[in-house]
């Protein structure tokens, strides 16, 4: 059957980054290329024990149909936690998602026709690329520094793109770079948006996992007329295969974000909803936070010693003070070719290509440290390092 596919349809099947994590599950490879939370931290006994809790006590409504915008007590502690972190929302801003991954597609099957432009950061969350892809979007990057987007080049880019519907930005601990960008960019980011009258889409799945400098205020906080749409996830602070995120934004706006997920799933996992709801409940998450920030912070700072011991003296890093990513840039080395030579050496990254939505910057990869042990930080490292010195000597 030769199948007639919709447009936006990508003609390959090829899953470049699919096939580096598969090379890279090799279980001889020290891999830090995946994105994945650390495991042992997945606080199991205590889903367990509010999962029978649900069963027990609201086993036939938590197993019944439910409504698209979430279950009331999950958004109601949703909320709780929001107005702590500086967003004024109650219970009607918010809609429970199945992951920020679908927060992503929603906005973008809500605003995005073919030809309209979507202004990311380059580079940014690759999934994110695809989804806007995925709707004919025109992706436009904006050139980073240490302290994420360059707002000069963000408004030439708004400029130049007169049908923008919306800047994409994962302001704190982004992924892939691991920077985050300070109170005074966001607010500029905002003066930028009401000029040209944009929206902006806030990705902040990392936000909670700081473990040193001081807090930022989201995006969201700066605003004066609710044109940002604000987005996280329990995937990062609880676990990534509950599938359970949700989104801020204007009430009327969450009313039609309602009937756009009706379409795709009905509602979130109602009985994982209710799950997390109990947790909140009956857990302090923020206890938990801590574990998870504690160990990031340790394996981050082993992962940076050995990189400062390792790898040649002109590479350059970033350094995050939280999230999963540590970015480098080692300049005039091809990624691939060093990807190759790694997995010789029994590690592996993942290469920066495919995070940019167009001019790539060669020489550019990103680490993750989150689900690797410490010891094998250093080894892994070692051998990376030695990996690099061999594609450069070539
Ligand atoms: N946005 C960013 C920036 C991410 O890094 C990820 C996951 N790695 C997601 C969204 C998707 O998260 P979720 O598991 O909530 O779908």
């Amino acid at each position: 059957m030769k199948y007639q596919f919709a447009n936006n349809i990508p003609e390959s099947d090829e899953d470049p980054v699919g096939n580096i994590l598969k090379v890279a599950g090799d279980p001889k490879v020290i891999s830090f290329a995946g994105g994945l939370p650390a495991p042992e931290l997945f606080p199991v006994e205590d889903l367990k024990k509010v999962t029978n809790e649900v069963y027990d006590e609201s086993g036939r409504q938590a197993l019944q149909y439910s409504i698209a915008a979430g279950y009331p007590e999950l958004r109601k502690q949703i909320a709780k936690r929001m107005n702590r972190s500086g967003i004024a929302c109650d219970i009607d801003n918010i809609m429970i998602t199945t992951g920020s991954q679908q927060s992503i597609d929603l906005t973008a099957k809500l605003f995005v026709n073919p030809g309209d432009t979507v202004i990311v950061e380059q580079p940014t969350y690759l999934c994110a690329l695809d989804v806007f892809r995925s709707y004919g979007a025109h992706m436009v990057g904006v050139p980073m520094d240490d302290d994420g987007m360059k707002m000069d080049a963000l408004e030439k880019a708004v400029q130049d793109n007169p049908n923008t519907k919306f800047i994409y930005t994962v302001p704190s601990f982004q992924n892939p770079t691991g920077r985050t960008m300070p109170a005074d960019r966001r607010q500029k980011m905002i003066e930028i948006a009401d000029k040209y009258n944009v929206m902006i889409l806030e990705d902040d799945p990392y936000g909670a996992i700081r473990f040193a400098g001081q807090d930022v205020a989201p995006v969201k906080t700066f605003e004066h007329d609710e044109r940002v749409i604000y987005m996280s996830t329990f995937s990062k602070i609880l676990a990534p295969g509950l599938r359970i995120g949700w989104i801020v934004a204007e009430k009327n706006l969450v009313k039609k974000f309602t009937l756009m997920k009706q379409t795709v799933d009905v509602h979130s996992d109602n009985l994982t909803q209710h799950i997390i709801a109990k947790y909140l409940e009956d857990f302090n998450i923020d206890d938990h936070i801590a574990k998870i920030r504690e160990t990031y912070r340790r394996r981050e700072g082993i992962m940076m010693d050995a990189i400062e011991k390792y790898f040649p003296k002109n590479a350059k890093y970033s350094h995050p003070e939280g999230g999963l990513f540590i970015w480098v840039e080692v300049p005039g080395v091809d990624t691939q070719t060093l990807f190759n030579t790694c997995i010789d050496h029994d590690v592996a990254f993942v290469p920066g290509e495919p995070f940019y939505a167009d001019k790539v910057i060669p020489g550019t990869f990103r680490l993750n440290y989150s689900n690797m042990q410490d010891d094998k930080i250093v080894t892994g490292i070692e051998r990376l390092g030695n990996a690099i010195k061999e594609t450069i000597s070539k």
